[in-house]
């Protein structure tokens, strides 16, 4: 008695490729529509389920079925797939080729399975297709970059998927007259076993890629105002404590630079509320492109912006403000609006976070009270 039957072991291939369809079909459903690619790899794997369950039917239903779509359907399972991680990372899909290769191969198949039926040349045509097919789809996900755990295992998942092929391709000249798919011949056992367990390991890894993404999504919104991208305040107060500590430690300067756009309810009733978020996002884009990169820009609430200036003393962080409040009363677009600014540093030992944005508060309203579009120190 064999200890594996490859025909059991193909259909539990396949059944499980059902229920991982089942499984990113639901998650497509709950996460984000940023999150790409859930779609078409749960279509994947609907379709491999189909395939296996066709193959796990040979000799029991026509060959055409078993032989001819079941490949055909495995080709096409594995574009899908490769697409949908297209879709996932934002690469556009270049079709046509893909498709057409599949389908002249699909054809050769078909007459090496009911014209002149010959396994070996299947078998070579089987293993070609599906090396390159991952080993496009491993190479896709590792020209990606950015070598996180999901997409670490999803390229090697894929990798391996391609070196089984090709192994198994080198394999040929020895598979025994007769023998097909279902044979039970050790090489044969060890190809489908291992084509299962692959097939369980890219769902999922591909599971793991869409939950990273979700995950990073979230520490951004958590991190981030929805409008104008700025650091939220909590994330602001955060780094302004960390950056006060390292100057008590170390000696060093920081600025803070209170700022707050000018008649800005004036703005909105004018313009309307839509312009008025307009104005805020070009704000923080011009501040954004006016600071260096260890400077942070965070929105307090409403129309108050908070900038983070790292080791900058008071005369830089003033000729920064200067720049900003420049920057904004230049007549450029409509709305025009202009902003009045509030410099601090910590300039006492006894400085916290409270205490250099209260001071930084009061040069703010100092500059509204001297009569807006200024910056003022304290
Ligand atoms: P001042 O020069 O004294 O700062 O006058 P101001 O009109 O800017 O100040 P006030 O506090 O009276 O009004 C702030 C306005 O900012 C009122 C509020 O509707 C508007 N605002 C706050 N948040 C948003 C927002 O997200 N989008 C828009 N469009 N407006 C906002
Ligand atoms: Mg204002
Ligand atoms: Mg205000």
């Amino acid at each position: 008695m064999t200890a594996i039957d490859p025909r059991t072991v193909t259909l539990l291939t396949g059944v499980m490729s059902g229920l991982m369809a089942v499984v990113l079909y639901t998650l497509k459903r709950n996460y984000p529509s940023s999150v790409r690619g859930l779609g078409r790899w749960s279509f994947t794997l609907a379709v491999l389920f189909a395939g296996g369950v066709l193959v796990s039917g040979r000799g029991l239903l026509p060959d055409l079925l078993t032989i001819s779509l079941s490949n055909l359907l495995l080709w096409l399972g594995l574009y899908l797939g490769y697409t949908g991680t297209q879709q996932f990372f934002g690469v556009p899909s270049r079709t046509w080729y893909w498709l057409a290769l599949i389908l002249a191969l699909a054809l050769v198949q078909t007459w090496f399975a009911v014209g002149a039926p010959d396994y070996r040349v299947r078998l070579v045509l089987t293993t070609t297709m599906t090396a390159l097919l991952t080993g496009a789809h491993a190479w896709l996900v590792f020209r990606q970059g950015a070598f996180t755990f999901a997409r670490v295992l999803t390229a090697c998942v894929l990798a391996t998927m391609a070196i089984i092929q090709l192994l198994r391709l080198g394999t040929i000249s020895s598979i025994p007259p007769g023998a097909e798919f279902l044979s039970s011949d050790p090489i044969q056992l060890v190809y489908v076993a291992t084509f299962a367990f692959v097939m369980l390991l890219f769902s999922v890894s591909v599971v793991l890629l869409a939950t990273e993404q979700l995950h990073t999504e979230l520490q951004y919104q958590a991190g981030h105002d929805s409008l104008t991208h700025a650091l939220t305040r909590r994330r602001m107060n955060e780094a302004c404590v960390k950056e006060l500590e390292r100057c008590h430690r170390h000696g060093r300067h920081m600025a803070v630079l209170l700022i707050d756009l000018d008649h800005f309810k004036m703005v909105n009733d004018t313009w309307g509320h839509q312009a008025g978020d307009q104005v805020l996002l070009r704000f923080a884009s011009e501040v954004n492109g006016l600071l260096r990169q260890p400077d942070l820009l965070g929105r307090q609430g409403g129309e108050e912006f908070l900038v983070l200036l790292p080791e900058t003393t008071l005369d830089e962080a003033l000729c920064v403000a200067e720049r900003i409040r420049e920057s904004c009363a230049r007549q450029g677009q409509t709305p025009n609006y202009t902003a009045s600014i509030g410099v601090t540093t910590n300039h006492k030992d006894t400085d916290t976070v409270d205490s250099l944005l209260a001071r930084a508060d009061a040069a703010m309203y100092r500059a509204k009270a001297h009569g807006r579009n200024r910056v003022e120190s304290a």
